[in-house]
């Protein structure tokens, strides 16, 4: 680790003017969250739980789900653990649900699309969800989001896995809050309704920028065109924040974006209240906050790029800038 880390490990992340913005990390194995506090983490912003249902013959029961939720909410405690509800099918596969083949994995039945189709294999999963919010503090958030109506199909089902677990005299927050991804251009263009009717917002960065963009983020052909720092996910993404805070929730970004140095001034200058990123860039974000204010001119300034390459020159600039103060 360098040397400069050393200090900032347990220290909160703040801005140069004392301003605390929570840095947490994204999560797959449920042991990945042993690093957290090494790593000067709070809490988890994204907890990929398709990694609990891939590689097995059958889908993994409430009881088993419950064990790996429970494993993480309790060790990232005081902090919150945001917890994704399955985001199965697209590039990650599961046999037992018979996705089949598709044409468009990514356009094709995944993530919220298969839960609403299969309410009993969500339903498992929220109250396992559920029954481990009682160990910690837990969110739930729902991927792939297009439609007010999903919303508020996944909310009348885990309201019924709720009621189940009141039946059967399970503890659970009572209070636990319900968010979604944003990482469709659907909900982008929605999100002043999705904001009515969901506690919070994290940007999904990989899938918004494949979507927006029409490219794939997984094909090397193409890779050079696959950018966040395009100005069409930059205007997304900023105005999800605006729609976020017009409305009074919060907004945090589990994205790859997130972790990216270079983009931390602009997220700031955004007003996003949460970054989440896998565990080794943490300390790299951290530590470049300590110099960072928001700053409204450069969002501007952002805002009036011409392309990626355009918008990457203009940040890299403006840390360059900041680092011969
Ligand atoms: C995203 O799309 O940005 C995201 C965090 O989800 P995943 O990478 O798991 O699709
Ligand atoms: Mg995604």
């Amino acid at each position: 680790m360098a040397k400069q880390y050393d200090a900032i490990v347990d220290q909160p992340s703040v801005l140069k003017d004392g301003m605390h913005l929570p840095l947490a990390i994204n999560v797959g194995n449920p042991t990945d969250i042993d690093s957290m506090k090494a790593n000067g983490a709070e809490g988890v912003g994204l907890y990929r739980t398709e990694f609990v249902f891939m590689g097995k013959a059958k889908a993994p029961d409430e009881d088993e789900q419950f064990e790996a939720y429970r494993y993480v909410v309790e060790r990232a405690k005081p902090h919150l653990c945001v917890i994704r509800t399955l985001d199965i099918g697209g590039d990650k596969p599961a046999d037992y649900l018979e996705i089949g083949e598709e044409a468009n994995p990514f356009l094709g039945w995944r993530a919220i699309r298969i839960c609403l189709d299969k309410p009993e294999l969500f339903k498992t999963q929220i109250r396992a969800i559920l029954r481990a919010s009682h160990y910690g503090k837990a969110a739930i958030m729902l991927p792939m989001i297009i439609s007010e109506s999903e919303v508020l199909d996944s909310k009348a089902l885990i309201d019924e896995a709720k009621a189940e677990l009141r039946t059967a005299g399970m503890p659970f927050d009572e209070a636990i809050e319900v968010g979604i991804m944003i990482e469709t251009p659907a909900a982008v263009m929605q999100a002043e309704r999705l904001a009515k009717v969901v506690d919070f917002f994290s940007v999904g960065t990989n899938d918004l920028t494949q979507y927006t963009l029409a490219v794939d983020r997984g094909n090397p052909k193409i890779s050079d065109r696959y950018d966040y720092f395009h100005p069409s996910v930059l205007y997304a993404i900023n105005m999800v924040a605006a729609a976020a805070h017009a409305n009074g929730i919060w907004i945090g970004m589990c994205g790859e974006m997130a972790g990216d140095p270079l983009a931390l001034p602009v997220l700031l200058a955004m007003g996003f209240d949460e970054l989440s990123m896998s565990a080794p860039s943490v300390l790299k974000v951290k530590y470049l906050m300590k110099s960072l204010k928001v700053d409204s001119v450069l969002l501007d300034d952002v805002l009036a790029s011409r392309s990626a390459v355009d918008t990457r020159a203009r940040l890299t600039h403006y840390l360059e800038k900041i680092k011969l103060k």
